[in-house]
């Protein structure tokens, strides 16, 4: 029997209307009345014509004659929305009937790239719209280039949660990825006098076809406030939690398809909104005004993605936005429990929960709050349930990186959850204490709080107490997780540890944005690599093939004059596409070492400067990635790679044998025309630095040589690939704690190194900056008195490499043959084989095919069931 607290929240009927309590014949009246037609999503390109014009007409109101691009694009995404829709209902009504595990990925942000043509793609339809389009006189490319991505993630965390989502989706796993509608996403850049400008990313400005609203399964949040103690009426000590303030989550929608299955997941992102009540108590005592104050205050918890790739520390609207959507979430997934009609015991056995980092921590006290306060559990048993039910998966090893929030701060905001993380904390450090007599230092250690001048929560540390698994991603990330900022629990639960090498989905990284290739591979090996990439293997012996290579080679070729014809477009320099390509693309951070690259670019030009006779291969660099807006050094990283690129493009001396360009605004969407036009991928990151990198995986998939350190997943790639096909440079993670060790002194490389020196001079000397010395002097500075990200000591490895580089790239035989052998033995990092990984090791959950009904029969086997909910929850 439901517990009087549940009862009540299944009594909190949002809407008065109750389908359940129709006759099933009443419901097949209405059924009836729907006329709904078995063609209405149908598939074939005459059909798809039809519906584009009936909703041009009936959703956009618009008429050929008037109607813009954009108006035809939403015509179509409307139209594959449709498909979609029939095969998520189907897939949402298999998991309500049967009993299903159902991962439940929470992650405060993701970055799936424009939907419409992934859509297109999974459904199996592309050349049906393309042809459907065409009929009516439009281009589809230019239809599809109308859609603004969701860019609510800053890069790779956020890019991972949604390969995690098709993998899951086209592995037919029940999965819900839970997030936040960020109503501005990371911003758009641009690049002025060679600087970074943030522009505001109004990505919703025109209407998002992709997501619906559910506002009927609002859930409230609160905030704030006390708490007081109380007695229930069998006798037991109970907390209740009165708040401050209240907040509305109203979840939206967006249907996520598996490639050529019928199994369509749900992402659920909410967004904020005041509660009616508020609006409404204010009305009454006259504050109309104060009840507007009040919806703006609520609606800013989801207004902005902070756009900041590392934990931003002690903003208090940040915490706000965590709890937010986890406490949405997890009441959702206690509701859609109960609604299967389980009982809230067996929540774990049900439900797992990946953390997506820190992020969502804070799920593991609220689990314990929503169990223990709201459906009356013991402790113990609550404890159990939440420790089945949550798994946490580490993305960092930089320690200014952890996320911890002072307790003040956490105890205004979350006042129950403090107390409910000390309770916690003290029963794990009783059991710590039993482990390790007499060992202070160690419960100090371990400890949830950090003491010392003001305490901080370790939200780190709340995850791995609350989680029954703990995962890196990469080997190397997950053996300094043991040995580093995680090794005190690593010694206490050795078990709970996993290693989940990163991975990308073949069908957005591949068949989407390199069709040439994609047909290349596929009229040779077939087409079963897009779903099991290891396929990719029966490339290998054509690697041999010298008319295979060649075929690959006008490929390469054809594929990098679309990027140059796109720079062309947008920034007005002509690249030559016989050039080396070498691409560095990702965030700008010190620790990536964009700076690293340019000390190349400069220590290439002063050689050419010197010997103009130089026989060096023609290289474009071209640069992509957005700077945090605080982070001044990567800001100026921006503008020196602008800077240098000014004075070498134009500098006739170098008779275009170097060109620089910068590419404004690195998202998916621009993303997708730089992976497959590399021929070289930088993957040079201080080693011990990059906890996996998922960039690296797309070049090489879309055939770049990498040059790399020993860093994050680079070391699997290596080792996949053979170290003859991958140009390895640098100290590895131990020379570098070594390094460090005896006192790292990057003035003695300079000072040792004509060439570095050279380079740096002149940099510092007003080079590149109209002869202004101040301009870079902080980043020079940096590197010579710091440099703790150790490029000077990496310099002259690289400079080694890249002139091996050079080199092998006039052998274009053997460069293409080697770039063959990379996507032949790349398979390993499809995110599909990672999420066959989670769901073995982590999460115990089986695949559930999903069968379509036709709209007859549905009507048919509702009626007869008669189980339909107002509360229409997904499942
Ligand atoms: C893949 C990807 C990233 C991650 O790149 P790394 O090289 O792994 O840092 C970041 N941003 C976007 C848009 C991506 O597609």
């Amino acid at each position: 029997m439901n517990k009087p607290s549940e009862q009540r929240s299944l009594n909190r009927a949002q809407n008065s209307f109750r389908l359940s309590e129709l006759s099933p014949e009443h419901i097949t009246e209405i059924y009836d009345s729907f006329h709904i037609e078995d063609d209405r999503t149908g598939l074939s390109s005459e059909t798809l014509q039809r519906a584009i014009a009936d909703n041009l007409y009936y959703i956009q109101g618009k008429f050929p004659e008037i109607a813009t691009l954009y108006d035809y694009y939403m015509a179509v995404a409307y139209t594959v929305r449709d498909r979609l829709l029939h095969r998520w209902i189907n897939t949402v009504k298999t998991y309500r009937e049967q009993d299903v595990k159902v991962v439940c990925y929470l992650s405060a942000e993701y970055l799936p790239g424009p939907h419409l043509e992934n859509n297109l793609v999974n459904l199996g339809i592309y050349d049906q719209v393309q042809q459907a389009v065409e009929s009516s006189g439009l281009d589809l490319r230019s239809i599809l280039a109308q859609e603004e991505e969701p860019g609510l993630g800053n890069g790779g965390l956020g890019r991972l949660a949604a390969c995690y989502m098709d993998s899951l989706a086209t592995l037919e796993i029940p999965a819900i990825g839970y997030g936040i509608r960020y109503e501005y996403g990371i911003f758009d850049q641009e690049i002025r006098e060679g600087w970074q400008v943030e522009i505001t990313d109004k990505w919703l400005r025109l209407g998002n076809p992709w997501e619906i609203p559910r506002p009927e399964n609002a859930v409230e949040v609160k905030f704030g406030g006390y708490t007081e103690p109380y007695t229930d009426d069998q006798g037991d000590y109970r907390v209740r939690w009165i708040p401050h303030q209240v907040v509305n989550g109203i979840p939206y929608d967006t249907p996520i398809s598996g490639y050529r299955v019928n199994t369509t997941s749900t992402m659920r992102l909410w967004k904020a909104e005041a509660p009616e009540s508020f609006d409404f108590q204010a009305f009454n005592v006259g504050d109309y005004y104060g009840a507007v104050d009040a919806k703006i205050i609520s609606e800013n918890l989801t207004k902005v993605l902070y756009p900041n790739d590392e934990p931003i520390q002690g903003k208090q609207l940040r915490l706000e936005q965590q709890y937010f959507f986890v406490s949405c979430s997890l009441q959702n997934l206690l509701k859609i429990h109960l609604l299967r009609g389980d009982p809230i015991e067996t929540f774990h056995e049900k439900f797992v929960i990946q953390l997506n980092d820190t992020h969502p921590a804070i799920g593991v006290a609220e689990l314990m709050r929503l169990l223990v306060d709201e459906y009356l559990l013991h402790w113990q048993k609550a404890w159990d349930i939440t420790q089945q039910a949550f798994a946490y998966t580490n993305h960092t090893l930089l320690p200014e990186a952890l996320e911890t929030w002072p307790l003040n701060l956490f105890g205004s905001l979350l006042p129950r959850h403090l107390e409910i993380i000390y309770e916690i904390n003290q029963r794990f450090l009783d059991q710590v204490r039993l482990k390790y007599l007499g060992n202070p230092d160690k419960l100090a250690r371990l400890s949830l709080i950090e003491e010392g001048g003001s305490k901080r929560i370790r939200m780190a540390h709340l995850a791995c107490v609350g989680s029954h698994a703990i995962n890196g991603v990469a080997a190397l990330h997950t053996e300094l997780l043991k040995e580093g900022v995680l090794k005190d629990f690593y010694d206490l639960w050795p078990h709970k540890f996993t290693n989940i090498t990163n991975g990308v989905t073949p069908r957005r990284w591949m068949v989407l944005i390199n069709p040439r290739l994609t047909q290349l591979i596929t009229r040779e090996i077939g087409e079963t690599w897009i779903t099991q990439l290891e396929d990719f293997k029966r490339l290998e012996s054509l690697a041999e093939d010298p008319a295979f290579r060649q075929e690959w080679r006008r490929v390469k070729r054809a594929v990098k004059q679309d990027l140059a014809d796109y720079i062309q477009a947008h920034q007005g320099l002509t690249l030559n596409p016989d050039s080396i390509f070498d691409i560095q693309a990702k965030r700008i951070h010190e620790y990536k070492r964009q700076h690293l690259n340019v000390l190349h670019i400069i220590t290439l030009y002063n050689r050419i400067k010197h010997n103009p006779r130089l026989a060096v291969p023609p290289r474009t660099f071209i640069f992509g990635g957005k700077a945090a807006p605080g982070y001044q050094m990567a800001k100026l990283i921006i503008k020196l790679i602008t800077s240098v690129g000014e004075v070498v493009n134009h500098d006739p001396d170098i008779c275009d044998l170097i060109k620089v360009v910068f590419l404004p605004d690195f998202n998916v969407t621009n993303s997708q025309r730089i992976y497959p036009a590399a021929d070289l991928s930088e993957q040079i990151s201080t080693a011990g630095k990059e906890a996996s990198g998922t960039g690296n995986m797309k070049f090489s998939m879309n055939g770049a040589l990498t040059i790399g350190t020993l860093d994050g997943a680079n070391i699997e790639i290596r080792e996949a690939v053979e170290a003859d096909n991958f140009f390895l440079f640098g100290h590895t993670s131990e020379d570098i704690v070594d390094l460090k060790a005896q006192g790292y002194v990057p003035k003695t490389f300079y000072n040792t190194n004509p060439a570095l020196k050279e380079a740096i001079d002149l940099i510092a000397s007003g080079y590149f900056s109209h002869g202004n010395r101040a301009l870079f002097q902080p980043l020079v500075d940096q590197l010579l008195q710091a440099d703790p990200y150790c490029l000077l000591a990496d310099y002259q490895s690289y400079i080694d490499c890249q002139d091996q580089v050079g080199q092998a790239f006039q052998d274009q035989d053997t460069w293409t043959k080697t770039a063959i052998l990379n996507v032949a033995r790349i398979g390993r990092f499809s995110s599909d084989r990672a999420i066959r990984e989670y769901c073995r090791e982590i999460w115990w959950v089986n695949p559930v095919s999903i069968h379509l009904e036709e709209y007859q029969q549905a009507k048919a086997s509702l009626a007869g069931e008669h189980c339909l909910d107002a509360d229409a929850c997904p499942f």
